[in-house]
């Protein structure tokens, strides 16, 4: 059998699992099907791709986010893995022209949307190749108790029935709980599933709560010692981004707004900003966020409390998706829980549904933003303990990197921050910010994000360690041999670069 920390080193450029990942690719690599459940940013994409790359045969991955299908092979393609993705985004003649390669064995991996599954082509496909492994990613989607449930999800037991052979089964998701489990369970027509649950927790998450007399001028002056990072400011209303993102451009801040009252087109011209840093901030409503995947928004701030744990989990969870240290930071005023109990009254009048019905749900919602108001005023409990309680989860405080088990002045994770193995690295943030740039030019060259050149991880190792050959660059930790072969030279250049002038 091909050495699986082999692959890992060759094409990802790691030296050690995570938590959990090499108990699922040995488990998928040994036939076996496979239930897990990680929390963003642990790292799933390499449980099903590593037995992707040793099992003969294709690998398909079924994922309901045309952005997150687009990152993942862009990346694949990058290390130098053959895959494509099969979705709605491409035109009929791309679309040909994959399902013609696929039929003839050119890829490795190929992603698709749910709906493609019902296709002819792609069942034809599906005969005539041999799928070794079938991955469900968001799984949870199969459920209707799940809080994203999509029907087409419930086609995919269909369709690996009409395998010629059955393919092991993997399902992931970030969220599950038992009844979502056991649905997936079902639905899915696992086989005696070997379970991971790795529970809820972000450990690279700080969560913070303060209650500043000026809000504005605390995200000012937020933003201005996050000036060089991405990150999404979350309001309540309409009214409060449009004001909000006001201010922060008089302030000469790169903020764009984004909520349900602008058209498709400048919504999505401003999430494009976004994602490729030419802006740094993005005010939003509640409507920013759905496949939204940008792997290093640094900060989450909440201008205002939201209406639920599980709507200020959700958002505040797309910070630091790529594992390194980000902060989610709640403004809270009293004044939120009016505006919320407004809102919460008005959404459920405009239904016109049964009134006992509406009083019920009415109840549901003001109890949860109880429990809202509950985590935003805490003064004692860890916030950590907060979240993972209300989820079910059991946490011993203190977690030491929230606002009630750390004073501001010890907060120095982020400055000091850790490499992909867990080493304190100490980081010379000079030689950082040009090799930002430096990631910037390679990025514009390639006409893709700079997260998908390198990662902030890459960036921070290589300031630490200043390796000053093509060769020691194999060391750095998330550096793969195409990545080396292709950009290893330029980063050299500039460490050596650097490294001259400092000696000046
Ligand atoms: P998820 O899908 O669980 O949110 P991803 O698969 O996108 O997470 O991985 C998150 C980040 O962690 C990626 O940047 C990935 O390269 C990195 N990562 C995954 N596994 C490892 C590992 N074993 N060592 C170091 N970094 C890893
Ligand atoms: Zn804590």
């Amino acid at each position: 059998m091909t050495d699986i920390y082999e692959i890992l080193k060759k094409y990802y450029g790691y030296t050690a699992f995570r938590k959990g990942q090499e108990e699922i690719i040995k488990s998928l690599l040994a036939g076996q099907d496979t239930l897990a459940v990680m929390p963003t940013g642990a790292g799933k994409s390499l449980c099903y791709q590593i037995p992707a790359l040793c099992l003969e045969g294709i690998t398909i991955v079924i994922s309901p986010l045309i952005s997150l299908m687009q990152d993942q092979v862009r990346s694949l393609i990058a290390m130098g893995v053959r895959a494509a993705y099969l979705n709605s985004s491409l035109t009929p003649r791309q679309m040909e022209l994959a399902m013609y390669n696929a039929a003839n064995g050119v890829y490795k991996i190929i992603y698709a949307a749910p709906e493609r599954l019902e296709t002819e082509s792609f069942l034809q496909l599906v005969q005539r190749q041999e799928v070794s492994l079938l991955a469900v990613d968001e799984a949870h989607c199969i459920s209707q108790w799940g809080h994203d449930f999509r029907p087409s999800y419930m086609q995919i037991a269909d369709f690996i029935a009409k395998m010629p052979k059955r393919p092991v089964v993997a399902a992931f998701t970030a969220t599950a709980t038992d009844r979502v489990k056991q649905d997936i369970v079902k639905n899915l027509h696992l086989k005696d599933p070997f379970r991971l649950g790795l529970g809820f927790d972000r450990e690279n998450l700080y969560f913070g709560v303060y209650k500043p007399l000026d809000r504005t001028q605390f995200v000012l002056d937020y933003l201005r010692t996050h000036s060089e990072q991405s990150g999404i400011v979350y309001c309540l209303t309409r009214k409060n981004v449009d004001e909000l993102t006001a201010v922060l451009q008089e302030n000469g801040i790169s903020a764009l707004p984004y909520h349900a009252g602008m058209g498709d087109r400048e919504r999505a011209f401003h999430q494009n900003e976004f994602i490729y840093d030419r802006a740094r901030v993005i005010v939003a409503t509640n409507a920013f966020g759905m496949g939204i995947d940008k792997p290093d928004v640094r900060y989450v701030l909440h201008y205002n409390m939201p209406a639920n744990m599980e709507d200020y989990y959700q958002q505040a969870g797309r910070a630091g998706r790529d594992g390194e240290a980000a902060e989610c930071i709640l403004l809270y005023s009293a004044r939120d829980v009016r505006i919320n109990q407004f809102l919460i009254q008005k959404s459920e009048e405009s239904e016109n549904a049964d009134p006992e019905e509406v009083a019920r749900h009415i109840q549901i919602q003001l109890e949860k933003l109880k429990q809202m108001t509950f985590y935003s005023t805490s003064a004692t409990v860890c916030l950590r303990k907060r979240i993972l309680n209300y989820f079910g989860e059991h946490f011993n405080p203190p977690c030491g990197n929230c606002s009630i088990c750390r004073h501001d002045s010890e907060k120095r994770y982020a400055k000091i921050g850790l490499s992909a193995d867990g080493k304190k690295l100490f980081v010379d943030e000079a030689l950082l910010g040009r090799l930002e740039k430096q990631r910037a030019v390679l990025a514009n060259r390639a006409g893709v994000p700079a997260y998908a050149v390198f990662s902030d991880t890459v960036l921070r190792e290589l300031s630490a360690c200043r390796p000053r050959t093509v060769q020691a660059l194999s060391k750095i930790s998330g550096l793969g041999e195409v990545k080396i072969q292709r950009y290893g030279q330029e980063l050299v250049n500039v460490i050596n670069t650097y490294e001259q002038e400092a000696d000046f």
